[in-house]
């Protein structure tokens, strides 16, 4: 196409110029317009892969150095790249991008081309003539800045032309004229046959026929000459056109069958030229498929290259961390090390601390057991004699020293008892015994044996319990028995001419657990909100005068800890004024079976009117006074043995129904004295009459030989009852007697 040849006219003439301005430039920017150079030279070889390498190699170096006239010359070389493969859309871009570089720089001859090119594109390739005509003029311009007459005459060829293909005319006028005032001095082989192709165009537009068919022919004898055939097609049919407008079909068409030849002839050309280019294209689309993967190459080198980094920025946090662990481990290490020292020592001062306690302890223990076996023993004999004395001197009965001494003696007997039981309640020595047992029994017998405080302070007891109570339970009987007791003394000593209530409730059953809740409630003068946590504490009394002094200050203490251990706990609900209210509840088994041999046991006959005879091994003088008094007062005949060579001895001779023997005699004590009996075959029951806490005994007692225990000072009641029961058990008879 005739565009197409003078772009590349143009090109050449960009391309001297340049390096021309090139060579001016640094030494590198002279390198950079070298191979701009060889990137023309490719394109002009039409090897426009190379052209195209090389281009773009120059384009970066130009951009690197930030020459804009080197930018500009690159883009153009590489639009006309494009251009030449018909890739007009990005010929148009590379282009315009050269003009923005060519436009920062005062080279007008640069600007003049590039708008030239841009002016072909628009004009002859997209047919966006206007916008053509634009560039074309502008490259006008500047060519006629630069005194470039030859430009400035081709480029109104193209003007000229491009009107006349939109049938701008009277536009393209001042351009045509132009052309035809300076065309001697200006023709040359191509643009000699658009010149006269041009004007056949005009005057066969102004109907000037001769003129036209004249310059149609002079374009078609100088086409046929001419290398360049697309001009000659292009005068063919232009003049077919004009042969058409006259009338003359004929001659328009033979002129239409002559550029059809010439356009086969061309258009084999074009074919080959398009099969270069098409294998240029498929080589050009592997050199994308290439730079795409390149690109991947590039990214997933980049991706490897971020991901090392973070790799390399990991580890050098993981040794840091793991250099601070370290550290730490050294520093815990270290501390851990003064630590343990630290800890060793103290753990040594523990130990003997621990020692030291636990020998306080034992010690403490001892002290007590010792304590209380040495003050009961003296207060057996205080008790026992005051008895006696107030038995045989009734007239001293009403002696206010007698009832102080009866009265102190018994105090000083229930507060050793009360520390006692503290203390084994504390050393956890106390484990709850399962034994069967009538509840309503249990709770008259408690209220009958407190009957004479209820009449020193006038007060009425009744007892409330609940039907739906099984008779028999399971449990041990003997704390519940101390908690309540506790608490109905208390009850009575602080109320006066009122009312005292036990009240045992059913409030659920889980299995065979019965939970009885227990009420006792009374009239009295009850104890003030501050006073009521106190008084669980050791050894507290509170609102009390002198003249009604009883009791330790132990006795809550104790109902609180033996609550304790059933898993229970105790409240309390009271107003000065206003009476009292303690509530607890135990569970207590329930087996229908148990109760059933219970009841059936409990025929037996434990009475007896027989006359026992009764050995007293006892040391104490004092002791062997009062407890043969006991005795003989039940009617039991009492021999009294001063110790255990003497029992020995006399049961050797004489056979006895029960043998009462103390236990901490001298010389030999009442275990190695039972074991000797024992050993001589005889099969008296013998029961421990001691000082001692039965449960500090009972395992001793039990390997000797002894049948049972009983604590001194005792209630004589219950001695008869043992001796009783155990007569009756040598008789094979079950006895439920548990001391
Ligand atoms: P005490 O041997 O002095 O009775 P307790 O530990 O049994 O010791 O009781 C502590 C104190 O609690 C008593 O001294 C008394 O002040 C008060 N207390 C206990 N029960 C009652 C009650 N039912 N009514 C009024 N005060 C009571």
């Amino acid at each position: 196409m005739p565009k197409v040849r003078i772009v590349l006219i143009l090109f050449w003439m960009i391309c001297f110029g340049e390096s021309a301005i090139a060579k001016t430039e640094l030494p590198s920017e002279q390198e950079i317009s070298k191979t701009a150079d060889k990137a023309l030279r490719y394109l002009k070889e039409s090897d426009f892969e190379k052209s195209l390498i090389v281009s773009r190699v120059a384009l970066q170096q130009a951009l690197i150095v930030k020459n804009n006239n080197l930018i500009a010359v690159s883009y153009n070389i590489i639009a006309a790249n494009y251009n030449e493969f018909s890739e007009f859309d990005k010929a148009i871009y590379y282009y315009k991008k050269a003009l923005s570089f060519a436009n920062r720089t005062t080279n007008n001859i640069l600007k003049n081309r590039i708008n030239n090119n841009l002016g072909n594109m628009y004009c002859f390739e997209k047919k966006q003539y206007k916008k053509g005509i634009e560039f074309y003029k502008k490259s006008l311009e500047y060519s006629k800045k630069e005194k470039d007459s030859a430009l400035v005459y081709l480029i109104n060829i193209n003007i000229t032309w491009a009107y006349f293909d939109i049938g701008e005319f009277k536009l393209a006028l001042p351009y045509f004229n132009y052309i035809n005032k300076h065309h001697k001095e200006r023709f040359n082989e191509s643009t000699i046959v658009v010149f006269n192709m041009l004007n056949g165009m005009y005057y066969s537009h102004v109907n000037d026929k001769t003129k036209a068919n004249a310059y149609f022919i002079e374009a078609i004898k100088h086409g046929k000459i001419g290398t360049e055939k697309s001009d000659l097609l292009y005068s063919y049919i232009e003049y077919s056109k004009f042969l058409n407008k006259i009338g003359d079909y004929k001659q328009a068409y033979e002129n239409i069958i002559k550029h059809n030849a010439v356009k086969e002839n061309i258009y084999n050309e074009e074919k080959l030229k398009k099969a270069e280019r098409a294998g240029f294209n498929l080589e050009l689309d592997e050199y994308k498929r290439q730079i795409g993967k390149i690109e991947i190459e590039k990214g997933v080198q980049d991706l490897s290259l971020r991901k090392s980094r973070i790799i390399v920025l990991l580890f050098i946090l993981t040794s840091c961390i793991f250099l601070i662990l370290i550290v730490t481990l050294y520093k815990n290490v270290v501390f851990k090390k003064r630590t343990n020292a630290k800890l060793l020592f103290t753990n040594e001062e523990l130990i003997k601390a621990k020692e030291q306690a636990e020998e306080a302890s034992v010690l403490k223990t001892q002290f007590i057991s010792t304590i209380s076996h040495e003050l009961r023993t003296p207060l057996y004999g205080v008790v026992g004699i005051t008895n006696m004395l107030l038995e045989e001197h009734k007239e001293l009965a009403k002696s206010q020293h007698l009832s102080s001494l009866k009265f102190s003696a018994r105090y000083l007997l229930s507060l050793v008892n009360d520390i006692l039981q503290i203390n084994k309640i504390e050393e956890n020595k106390v484990v709850l015994e399962s034994l069967t047992f009538n509840i309503s029994d249990e709770i008259n017998m408690i209220k009958n044996s407190l009957s004479f405080l209820s009449q020193k302070n006038n007060n009425q007891i009744a007892v409330i319990i609940d039907s739906d109570i099984p008779e028999y339970l399971i449990g041990d009987k003997l704390r519940f028995a101390q908690i309540l007791m506790n608490l109905v003394s208390n009850a009575l000593k602080f109320t006066k001419n009122g009312e005292v209530f036990i009240i045992a409730d059913l409030i659920k059953i889980v299995g065979k657990a019965h939970f009885i809740e227990f009420q006792v409630k009374d009239t009295g003068m009850g104890i003030a909100v501050i006073d009521q946590d106190k008084i669980f504490e050791k050894f507290v009394q509170v609102g009390r005068n002198e003249e009604d002094y009883q009791g330790t200050g132990l006795g809550l203490t104790i109902v609180k800890r033996l609550l304790g251990l059933f898993g229970s706990s105790i409240s309390l609900e009271s107003n000065i004024g206003e009476g009292t209210v303690f509530t607890f509840t135990i569970a207590f088994d329930y087996d229908p079976e148990k109760t059933k041999s219970i009841i059936n046991d409990i025929q037996v006959d434990l009475t007896s009117n027989q006359k026992f005879k009764v050995l007293v091994v006892e040391d104490n003088l004092i002791n062997q006074l009062v407890t043969r008094k006991i005795i003989e007062k039940n009617n039991y005949s009492c021999t009294v043995v001063d110790d255990g060579y003497a029992a020995l001895e006399i049961l050797d001779m004489e056979s006895f129904d029960v043998v009462l023997m103390d236990i901490n005699m001298p010389m030999m004590n009442g275990f190695e004295t039972t074991r000797k009996i024992r050993l001589k075959g005889i099969k008296t029951p013998i029961v421990a009459l001691t000082a001692f806490d039965k449960d500090e005994i009972t395992e001793e007692a039990i390997s000797a030989g002894i049948n049972d225990i009983i604590i001194k000072p005792f209630e004589s009641i219950k001695l008869f009852k043992i001796i009783n029961c155990l007569i009756v058990e040598t008789k094979n008879v079950d006895c439920d007697v548990n001391v």
